[in-house]
């Protein structure tokens, strides 16, 4: 009798570490594991000919239009930088990013996100407005009134936020913020960090005029930080087979998603 008890109590114990092991993991590995599944992309140019820099930057107008017909074809959800906590709730969600703010951002992107009634954030360096080769503030206007396009922040200057002192931090921060604000009439909420470099102070300061932070394949994400979004980038040598799987691998499903968000409810 005796025996059987202790069988019994020491099945019981078992169950009880067994169920204990399992949430501990789930407490701690999973949101080290897991990612969002909302894939980020980061462009530069889209021009025919590469112009001067490296000419990995210089997506083809008809490369672009080949991944853009690929998204349509394919059910994804195209959402500006500012909407990416609507990922979860949007079927096959992905972020289409421009960086520097280039002028083919308006003669041949604009154009292709019209005929496929896709969205794109460009990251648009302040200081660069109207100058020989970049945006206007009339086509960042024109731009951001058609809803197509938000036209967010990639700072001043265009500097390694990690080197400066931080007044220089804060006014390039600042700065770029009231004149795209300017340029575009709507508010400027993201930033892409120049390079993709940020340390604590660089967040410390992009949470005080930001919501949202995107960098560079950090393969990071926890929820309530939204500082460390990742982006993998589009290059001329980007084959639409390392486009989609890029795309792929990020993107799970909707479920799992779901399940993520519930997740980092009770785990947060
Ligand atoms: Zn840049």
């Amino acid at each position: 009798m005796n025996r059987v008890r202790r069988r019994k109590i020491r099945r019981r114990r078992g169950i009880i570490a067994a169920i204990a092991a399992v949430a501990l993991l789930a407490a701690f590995v999973v949101p080290y594991c897991a990612e969002p599944g909302v894939p980020v992309l980061m462009y530069h140019c889209v021009s025919e000919e590469p112009r001067n820099g490296d000419a990995n930057l210089y997506v083809r107008p008809e490369q672009l239009e080949e991944e853009f017909e690929y998204l349509r074809a394919n059910g994804f959800t195209t959402l500006l930088a500012e909407e990416y906590e609507n990922a979860y709730n949007v079927h096959k969600p992905v972020i289409l990013t421009f960086d520097d703010g280039y002028e083919d951002c308006y003669t041949q992107l604009f154009p292709l996100l019209r005929k496929y009634s896709l969205k794109a954030t460009i990251f648009m360096v302040s200081d660069y407005i109207g100058r020989d080769g970049y945006l206007s503030a009339a086509q960042i206007r024109e731009m951001s009134q058609s809803g197509l396009v938000s036209v967010q922040s990639h700072t001043a200057h265009h500097i390694d936020l990690t080197g400066l002192s931080p007044d220089d931090l804060n006014a390039e921060l600042r700065d770029s913020c009231a004149a795209i604000a300017k340029a575009s009439g709507k508010n400027v909420t993201a930033i892409a960090y120049p390079g993709g470099y940020f340390n604590e102070e660089v967040l410390r300061e992009t949470k005080r005029y930001f919501t949202y932070g995107y960098a560079i394949d950090t393969n990071k994400y926890s929820k309530g930080n939204h500082y460390e979004i990742s982006r993998g980038g589009v290059f001329r040598n980007t084959t639409l087979e390392a486009y989609r799987r890029a795309i792929e691998t990020y993107s799970e499903s909707r479920i799992v998603r779901s399940w993520l968000k519930i997740y980092y409810k009770i785990f947060d």
